[in-house]
């Protein structure tokens, strides 16, 4: 049941809307709360790290660390796209900040944390004076139902009593490279959180690194090194040796949609055979493949649906890695820079699987499997990054808040564990029953099961907006 935000009397009582996660998804969810509520109403942004608006992703201080979207694609509004193009071209020669900006370039993700921060401080702006945004500093650990709706209890003591909740998690930490507890874990000569300015610390200049996993993660990880002035070899792992692919440095024109809508393929073979064509057929026409993968995102979602859950696993097996390289790209700009450092001989890629690490000597002995060779390969290296990506089983994972909120029957993991079993809008379904749980949503990377394409910022962005809506459709 949807609940009411605001209601026509002023004298109501206030709905209480709690976001649990103040990433990028929580402050989408509470700036289209502010701007289409009209009260009264409550808006808390629960966030258990200092900032809000950043999250992990835009918490970056480097300027090299960039966006991988156009800034003409990365307006946090739907129903604005140039919003974000216009406040970056309205900052243009302020300290920091480019000479021009052009809809094309990727900018640095520092910016669009500002801007995350913006959009919220510019919501509460065009908020009437009864619906007020408060921010908890604090984490939340147990949420139950009560008859006259949630409580949610922080890590600190605090309850909360709410109507209503959003759990805006974002993606959980990777799996360990290799998932045997290891004495090299507990030491800092491993980092397996590596989103941190002080990622490399314990690093000299000369020293060689291992980072486990070849994807974006690492890139943030080798532009860091380069930043820094280090000078040793950046041994990048992954089981298939997939490297990062970049966006082309011309942008191209949208590609025609060729998946139909109303006649979607639903398996995964018939899928990639369409797709495989498509693609070849571009290509002897002169085309780049990176349009013609993109013209599926519109329909990649009902894509997604249309698959059983064992062809969803079938995808998971045989498609996942090669799908998020050539789908998540690199700017060109980031990618000119990984090219120059693995031509100076400071970066290499490996394809195998790590057998053993092992700390000896204040260095670590890192054995990995050559992949398709019966070869083992030892590297010697003063610090292992793990950069394995987000886990994608949430089953295995023990956040406090997922815990309880599974003990207690309130959600279910989708029949492949990418998140938490929801409908497509984002409203929760119960364990068991699979029936939605009245007030209790969520959206972004917990909907991955249920969408696929649930974790970048356009998809972001139109989930927060018709969760508000859908938030805000009672009330009159
Ligand atoms: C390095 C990186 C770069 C990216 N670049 C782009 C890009 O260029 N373009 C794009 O479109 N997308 C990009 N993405 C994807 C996407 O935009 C981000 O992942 C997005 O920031 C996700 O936001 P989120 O709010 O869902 O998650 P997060 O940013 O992870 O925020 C979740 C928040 O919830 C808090 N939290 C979790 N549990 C609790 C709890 N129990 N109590 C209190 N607080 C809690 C966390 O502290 C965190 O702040 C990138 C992602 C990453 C990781």
């Amino acid at each position: 049941m949807p609940f009411p935000l605001s209601n026509s009397s002023s004298s109501a009582p206030a709905y209480v809307v709690a976001i649990i996660g103040g990433g990028c998804a929580g402050t989408l969810v509470a700036s289209q709360l502010l701007r289409q509520a009209w009260g009264p109403a409550r808006i808390l942004v629960i966030e258990r790290g200092a900032a809000i608006g950043r999250g992990v992703a835009y918490g970056t201080d480097f300027n090299e660390h960039r966006l991988n979207v156009p800034a003409a694609r990365m307006s946090a509004l739907p129903e604005d796209p140039k919003h974000f193009l216009n406040w970056a071209r309205e900052r243009v020669k302020h300290l920091g900040f480019p000479d021009t900006v052009d809809g094309n370039d990727f900018l640095p993700r520092w910016m669009y944390g500002r801007y995350l921060e913006f959009v919220l401080e510019e919501s509460k702006g065009l908020a009437p004076p009864d619906v007020v945004l408060e921010i908890v500093h604090g984490e939340a650990v147990d949420l139950a139902e009560t008859p006259a709706g949630k409580t949610i209890t922080l890590a600190d003591g605090r309850i909360l009593v709410v109507s209503a909740v959003v759990l805006a998690l974002g993606l959980l930490p990777g799996e360990y490279p290799i998932r045997r507890p290891l004495p090299v874990y507990h030491s800092p000569r491993y980092l397996h959180s590596p989103l941190l300015p002080t990622a490399l610390s314990g690093v000299e200049k000369q020293d060689d690194i291992l980072i486990v996993g070849a994807g974006l993660t690492a890139v943030d990880i080798i532009l860091q090194c380069r930043l820094l002035g280090h000078r040793g070899v950046i041994h990048a792992l992954s089981r298939r040796g997939i490297k990062p692919v970049a966006h082309s440095a011309s942008p191209a024109e949208p590609y025609p949609a060729f998946l139909r809508a109303d006649a979607l393929p639903v398996t995964v073979h018939a899928a990639m055979t369409l797709i495989r064509a498509e693609l070849a057929s571009a290509a002897a026409r002169g085309i780049d493949w990176r349009p013609v993968l993109d013209s599926i995102r519109p329909v990649s979602a009902a894509l997604w649906e249309g698959f059983s859950w064992a062809e969803r696993a079938r995808f998971l097996r045989h498609v996942r890695p090669f799908w998020e390289a050539h789908r998540h790209r690199i700017a060109p700009a980031t990618a000119a820079i990984i090219a120059s450092v693995q031509q100076e001989g400071r970066l290499k890629f490996h394809a195998g699987r790590l057998i053993s690490l092992r700390e000896s000597a204040g260095r670590v002995a890192a054995v990995l499997k050559v992949r398709g060779e019966e070869r083992f390969e030892a590297l010697s290296v003063a610090k292992v990054i793990n950069c394995t990506g987000p886990r994608s089983d949430y089953s295995k994972y023990q956040h406090p808040l997922l815990v309880n909120l599974l003990a207690a029957g309130l959600i279910g993991h989708d029949p492949l564990a990418l998140g938490i079993d929801a409908l497509p809008t984002g409203q929760v379904l119960r364990y068991g029953t699979r029936t939605p749980v009245a007030g209790l949503f969520t959206l972004g990377a917990t909907l991955k099961g249920v969408l696929w394409e649930s974790t970048a910022v356009p998809e972001i962005r139109v989930q927060a907006r018709q969760l508000a809506e859908y938030l805000c459709s009672e009330s009159s």
